[in-house]
Parts: C-alpha cells; structure tokens; sequence
C-alpha cells in the first residue's frame, strides 16, 4: 500500500518525519511521500530515517498556486531536492508568508484574542499555515472560552472549523502565499519530477474538465483522485477524467495527523480511511 500525500510539522502536519515513518509502517504502507505545504525542509530527515527502516521514500512537495481565481495545489514528486530553482521559489514563498502571519496574529489581537507571536513561531514549520494559527490560538483557556461560547458549547470543535470561522470568516484575515499554476508545475518539471493535481474536487467542480486539459497543456502529469476529500463518485469521476486526459492517477491521503484520542467517539481519520479493505478492493477495480 503506499500514500503520496502526506504532511509532517514542518508546515502544518502534527509529527515528524520520524513518527511519520513509524505510523506508516504500523500501518503496513510500502512506499510513502512527504508533501510538505511550499516546502521540503523535512525531506533530508524523512529520507534519512526511512533508509535505516526500510520505507521507500519519495521527495515531495505540495505548492499553493492560484489559477483563473482559483486556488489550486499542485503536489511535486521525485524531483532533484537540490535544483536551485524550485529551492529559491520554495524559499521565496515562505519568506514572504512571514508579514502575511504576522498581519494574521495582528488582526486576530484586534478582534480581542490572545495570542502570541513568538508562539506562533515557535515551531519547526518553515511554512506556517492556518492550522498552526489556530493551533495556538485554541491552546489559551481564554481563547478557548470563547470558542465554545461561538460554538454553543459544542466539546469537539475540530481546527478546520476554527479556521473557518475566525481566519477566513466574515473577514478574510489569513491568506497563503501562492505562485502561478504555470510557474509551480515548470519548477516542478524543470527539477526532473512530476506535477500533479493534489484533490480537484476541493477547488474544482465536474464542469471545470476545461482547466484540467489547460494544466495538461502546461505539463500537468497526473491527477490525485484517490484522496480522503473525495466522495467515492468524485474518485470515480475524477479517475476517468485523467484515463481519458491520458495522465497519472495517483493516492494520497493528505494525513495530517490523527484525530485526538480525547475525541472519545469514532472518527476516522485520513489514514483510517485507507486501512479500510473496501478501499482497496474499490481501488483494483479500476
Ligand atoms: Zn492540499
Ligand atoms: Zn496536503
């Protein structure tokens, strides 16, 4: 079994490329890809500790693009970790994502919550995403307060809907730093790897078949439509659109980390999600 889309806390993921590693293979997976947001800084660790315990390792990478005012995330796989190019780029994105999360802390403060700067910075992320926001912002017992209180005192309140609601609703405060569609999947291919488009059904609808041919134009190899964001009618459809665009189909998970055993109820994770047998029965099929 192998997962092609994974993420570690060198951007948004809870664990490291070592724990990473180690949960792969309690899970039993073969072959697993680290695909850090506009990064790959957790690569050297990820590849180093896989070596020693025998997980096959492939160099990753997932970039925020926009196109046709769209976001798009392109995920980079088996490219040269050294080209110069796409490690300027990379570098370039998280360099300017820094004002963009500190323009984030500053307007969250202006709306009367507690948070700190140096705590959204300390961490290993090289990109800092809305998910570690969010992270410290819940881990203040104030904060926390009025999280529940907006939330009718729900217990569970999982980060995606505490980013929903405080960093991108009603006012947008938080922004990705993005390069062009085009420009991600050059850099990509320039490196010597393959672009793919990481979950269409997250940005795209069954109409937007035009813009995956666009992206094939670019150079696009492959389409992620085995994913946890999809329905089985979106990996279905997403499937036969790359079978009849003549592109890759690949399986990612998107694993973030798993749900917290706090949560004392049943929730599947992305990776339980994958364990299942229906899933890989589902998955020979096509
Ligand atoms: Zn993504
Ligand atoms: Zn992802």
């Amino acid at each position: 079994m192998i997962d092609l889309h994974i993420h570690s806390y060198y951007s948004d993921g809870v664990y490291s490329p070592k724990e990473l590693v180690q949960c792969a293979q309690e899970l039993g997976l073969s072959t697993v890809c680290l695909t850090d947001h506009n990064g790959i800084d957790g690569l050297d660790e990820f590849f180093s500790i896989s070596k020693e315990r025998g997980l096959k390792a492939i160099p990753g990478v997932e970039i925020y693009t926009h196109y046709k005012d769209r976001q798009l995330h392109i995920l980079g796989y088996d490219f040269d970790t050294k080209n110069k190019a796409l490690n300027k780029a990379l570098k370039k994105l998280q360099k300017t994502h820094i004002p963009q999360v500190q323009q984030t802390i500053k307007a969250l403060q202006e709306h009367g919550w507690n948070i700190d700067e140096k705590k959204v910075f300390d961490t290993k992320a090289t990109y800092i995403g809305s998910a570690t926001i969010a992270g410290v912002l819940k881990k203040d017992s104030q904060n926390w307060e009025r999280i529940q209180k907006d939330f009718k005192n729900r217990k569970i309140i999982p980060i995606t809907e505490i980013i929903g609601k405080y960093l991108f609703k009603p006012k947008q405060i938080y922004f990705e730093s993005e390069i062009a569609v085009k420009k991600a999947i050059q850099l990509i291919k320039n490196a010597g790897g393959k672009a793919v488009l990481a979950h269409p059904g997250q940005h795209l609808s069954w109409e937007d078949e035009d813009i995956i041919a666009e992206l094939k134009q670019m150079g696009l190899d492959g389409i992620e439509a085995v994913t946890s964001h999809h329905s089985w009618q979106e990996i279905e459809h997403w499937q036969i659109v790359a079978k009849e665009l003549d592109v890759m189909i690949t399986v990612g998970s998107d694993f973030h980390g798993y749900v917290p055993k706090e949560w004392d109820f049943v929730i599947r994770g992305p990776w339980d999600y994958f364990k299942t047998s229906d899933f890989e029965i589902s998955f020979n099929e096509h």
